[in-house]
């Protein structure tokens, strides 16, 4: 992997069909903000499980005669992940007004930040399918108030407002992204920042991470930008990479064919997984933007922008690199380690108390930790099995107290009882049978039992030594050292021979 901080022009687009021609992307993306209270008023924000219009008020309602009081919440966090894209924030930036006629927005307007928002500059360092680092710019990213739904039922046209006010972060790359892919990747780290700093739950199903895709096609090579189309209502990762492929290959063949790219909008079926062209010419709307006369400018103090930038959090990316050259794990593994906080953070909180090999400790953790949590749908900072006791049972096997068998299933004894592993080995007697003459007095045993195999195994059937360990390890159950259990039966079957 490259350093995050050159820029590469490396490609990862298909080829075939696209052989001579490269897609160029821009993603547009309105992000939920995780606010208790909507950006305006005190109204709840998250209405995900309520009945319709069940969270508003005249503010967000849009009444004539009240003002909207600034939620600073909203204005944190968004300059929280302002400053986690490494824009730039401004000290001074204005709330605008957006002018547009819709059902779902009561006030005839929505208030945005147009020309001196939040952010200024930024960008996001994406490893991508290959492994190089694209920095993909920010062209936008400001504040915003949500609007409300719309939906059909029974031939009628509802409204829903709880969702009006609701704060947002739209934020518009440069058309930076070269497949669909690239695409998909740069929302799959996106949806971690978010996450990650703890500004958005990021739910693309839930709409919490909306996004549109800007596409359009050239000759490798060329630095010109042609006429794009605008994909809308992509609500999935997978939504994404589909509708992006379908339209780069529906733009090389047309120009192949010697057409011309229109400048459409497009609209992604995600059930019948293709795209319907929704109007042919977008037109350039006027929302007459104005400054919103019921707010005053945003103005922050230094001190304030500085402490937000002193609660950055170490990144993901550089996280992940940390990972790798602090403790030698591989990129596969760091990667996964750093999927998120939680996890990255019980995995350092294990290494300290483990005091062993990273790359063990990352293997336990990938393989059983990942597994369990899966199992249980359990993030790992809610797991009873803390990164203490994971320590102390890869510690219980080092020293070959226990198997490592016996290590994996201790693991879920400690989840569902809480109790320390050292308690539950003693307790079931779970300690791995390792002293030779007990175990010599297992195989004797079990040889004595299995004449014929002996014999089998004796006329050249080496295949059988697998089932005598087994049979080992039944009779000690499952307890037996594996490594000398191995030892003694070769010899004893050797011994007999
Ligand atoms: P519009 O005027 O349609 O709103 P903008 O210039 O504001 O277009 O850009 C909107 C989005 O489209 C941005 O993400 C931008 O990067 C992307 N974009 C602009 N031009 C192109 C192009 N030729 N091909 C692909 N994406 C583009
Ligand atoms: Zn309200
Ligand atoms: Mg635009």
């Amino acid at each position: 992997m490259m350093d995050p901080h050159t820029v590469s022009d490396q490609h990862s687009n298909k080829d075939g069909l696209m052989a001579d021609f490269e897609a160029v992307i821009g993603l547009e993306t309105h992000i939920q903000l995780n606010t208790v209270t909507k950006i305006f008023c005190s109204c709840k924000a998250d209405s995900w499980e309520d009945p319709p219009n069940t969270n508003i008020c005249p503010v967000c309602a849009g009444l004539p005669g009240v003002l909207p009081v600034l939620n600073e919440a909203a204005v944190y966090k968004g300059a929280l992940l302002a400053a986690a894209m490494h824009a730039e924030v401004r000290l001074v930036s204005y709330f605008d007004r957006k002018n547009y006629f819709y059902p779902d927005l009561p006030k005839g307007y929505q208030i945005s930040q147009f020309d001196l928002a939040l952010g200024d500059g930024g960008y996001l360092d994406v490893t991508m399918p290959g492994g190089f680092v694209r920095r993909v710019n920010i062209t936008k990213l400001h504040l915003e108030e949500d609007a409300g739904k719309t939906k059909y039922e029974g031939g009628k046209r509802l409204v829903d407002f709880n969702r009006c006010g609701v704060p947002l972060v739209e934020m518009v790359t440069e058309p930076d992204l070269r497949s669909a892919d690239e695409a998909a990747q740069y929302l799959i780290r996106l949806r971690q920042l978010l996450r990650w700093m703890g500004v958005s739950e990021a739910d693309m199903e839930k709409g919490h991470l909306r996004c549109d895709a800007n596409v359009s096609i050239r000759t490798v090579g060329s630095t010109h930008l042609n006429t794009k189309t605008e994909i809308k209502n992509v609500n999935s990762i997978e939504a994404v990479r589909a509708a992006i492929n379908m339209e780069i290959e529906r733009q090389v063949s047309l120009v192949q064919a010697g057409g011309q790219v229109e400048s459409w909008t497009l609209d992604w079926d995600e059930t019948r997984q293709r795209l319907n062209k929704m109007r042919s010419k977008e037109t350039e709307a006027d929302y007459r933007y104005f400054r919103e006369p019921d707010l005053l400018p945003l103005e922050l103090t230094s001190e304030w922008r500085d402490a937000v930038i002193h609660n950055l959090p170490e990144l993901p990316l550089e996280r992940q690199l940390r990972f790798m050259t602090h403790y030698q794990l591989p990129e596969y593994d760091a990667d996964i380690l750093t999927a998120d906080r939680p996890i990255a953070d019980y995995y350092e909180a294990a290494l300290t108390a483990y005091e062993g090999d990273p790359k063990v400790l990352s293997n336990w953790i990938m393989n059983e930790v990942l597994r369990m949590q899966n199992e249980l749908g359990l993030s790992a900072d809610a797991l009873t099995l803390t990164p203490e006791y994971l320590a102390e049972v890869i510690r219980l096997v080092d020293a070959g107290t226990i198997n490592a068998a016996t290590g994996k299933a201790l693991l879920m004894k400690v989840q569902q009882s809480g109790q320390a592993p050292q308690a539950i080995v003693i307790a079931e007697g779970l300690s791995q049978v390792s002293d030779d003459s007990a175990l010599q007095s297992v195989i004797d045993a079990v040889l004595a039992a299995h004449l014929q195999e002996v014999e089998s195994y004796r006329n050249g059937k080496e295949g059988l030594f697998g089932w005598f360990m087994g049979q080992v390890m039944r009779q000690t159950r499952g307890q037996a050292d594996p490594a000398k259990t191995r030892e003694l039966l070769q010899k004893a079957l050797q011994e007999k021979r």
